[in-house]
């Protein structure tokens, strides 16, 4: 996935209709964790209702604390990927943990006969797990978002990244969402998203931002500006490709994440936010 010089391989690929590269930009908001049906079915609708078709949505979810909601896992995805296909979304980035989570994708996919597709989504936690990403990179049929390991060099990150493409799978999508630090940062993580055009120029890969887990809670600026929404258009004029953020029809009812959920009546602001930034860019 490195870009060597006079490189003329393709920056870009096609999944499902929906073209991923460094030239595009894809955003996709959704649902942090699978919860009930009703907000499943909220958040796709909202999303179709404003012209997007692509979302984030987990199913299985690594947590800190073994106390956590771990997830339905594959309880829902019959649901999530019928109503994905009701609601015309094209993709759907869903993290995995284990080789089982990617069969019982595949398997539920096929069950349902949904137009959707899902974007295998590797989480920070498991940036250097090597045999899922050797198992990920066998995968050829799903398209893959890794995410930057949040305590190692990027370097690291992208050998990571790179662990997809020896196995065969190159559409991968390369993940910004923050650093940790220990300075008492305001933020839940260091936003990263200067390093944008560092990967872009470095790979050939299409660089996805998150601001949700990069800022972490729903705090604004006096005018009412989620520190999101900040983030999100920096890492756009920067150049990012794709944006995973955090919606929820009611974050305290969220079973994830439900602080730096940004509410669905600001989904329109944030598309706004979006297209001017990328008018900027
Ligand atoms: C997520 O996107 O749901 C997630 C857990 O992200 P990260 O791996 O970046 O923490």
């Amino acid at each position: 996935l490195g870009r060597h010089e006079n490189d003329d391989r393709p920056t870009y690929f096609d999944y499902n209709g929906v073209r991923f590269g460094q030239d595009t930009l894809n955003i996709f908001a959704g649902l942090c964790a699978v919860d009930t049906l009703e907000h499943v079915e909220l958040m796709l609708k909202a999303l179709r209702d404003h012209g997007q078709v692509c979302t984030r949505m987990g199913a299985y979810k690594p947590r800190t604390s073994p106390y956590s909601f771990q997830g339905h896992g594959k309880a829902c995805l019959p649901y999530v990927f019928d109503l994905a296909g009701k609601y015309e979304i094209k993709v759907i980035a869903m993290e995995v943990t284990h080789e089982s989570h990617v069969e019982e994708i595949r398997e539920a996919l096929y069950q349902t006969g949904t137009s959707t597709g899902v974007m295998l989504q590797i989480g920070t936690r498991n940036t250097q797990n090597f045999e899922l990403l050797k198992i990920v990179g066998r995968q050829q049929d799903f398209p893959v978002l890794i995410k930057r390991g949040f305590g190692i060099t990027l370097d690291e990150s992208l050998n990571a990244a790179e662990y997809l493409a020896s196995e065969g799978n190159r559409k991968v999508v390369f993940g910004l969402r923050g650093m940790k630090t220990n300075m008492g940062d305001p933020h839940r993580n260091f936003v990263d998203f200067a390093h944008v055009p560092v990967v872009k120029r470095m790979t050939r890969m299409p660089v996805c931002i998150d601001p949700s887990h990069s800022i972490g809670t729903r705090s604004s600026t006096p005018d009412g500006i989620p520190d999101i929404m900040h983030a999100t258009a920096q890492g756009i004029i920067a150049g990012a490709n794709m944006v995973l953020v955090d919606f929820h029809p009611v974050p305290s009812k969220a079973l994830v994440d439900g602080p730096q959920a940004l509410l669905l009546k600001e989904l329109p602001l944030f598309l706004e936010d979006v297209r001017i930034a990328r008018e900027a860019y």
